[in-house]
């Protein structure tokens, strides 16, 4: 097993839009703390959506046993989705009454 190197690998790690594939979150959790490819790291810390795939298995490392953990979290973050609209659409209210 060598080190991933240059771009040949970034190019398997992340898809088209940036994200990491599964082979991207099997790297980061192969990796030792401290010492993730940075790019990856980086990329996980500004992503919600990789976040949430993280915490949802991500990948081959956790096979069957995420199924049944996935929905509570999902739930939740529907509901905080829905509570921050609201609070824009409220904020929204706020300055447009203001604006008058
Ligand atoms: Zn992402």
């Amino acid at each position: 097993m060598s080190p991933p190197t240059g771009a040949e690998s970034k190019s398997t790690l992340v898809d088209a839009r940036g994200c990491l594939t599964p082979a991207g979150f099997a790297a980061l959790s192969r990796a030792p703390v401290g010492r993730a490819p940075a790019e990856l790291a980086a990329h996980l810390a500004g992503c919600s959506r990789c976040q949430e795939r993280m915490l949802a298995g991500g990948g081959p490392v956790r096979p069957a046993t995420g199924a049944p953990a996935r929905r509570a979290p999902r739930l939740w973050l529907g509901v905080a989705f829905a509570f921050v609209a609201l609070l824009l659409a409220l904020g929204a209210l706020i300055l447009a009454a203001r604006a008058r």
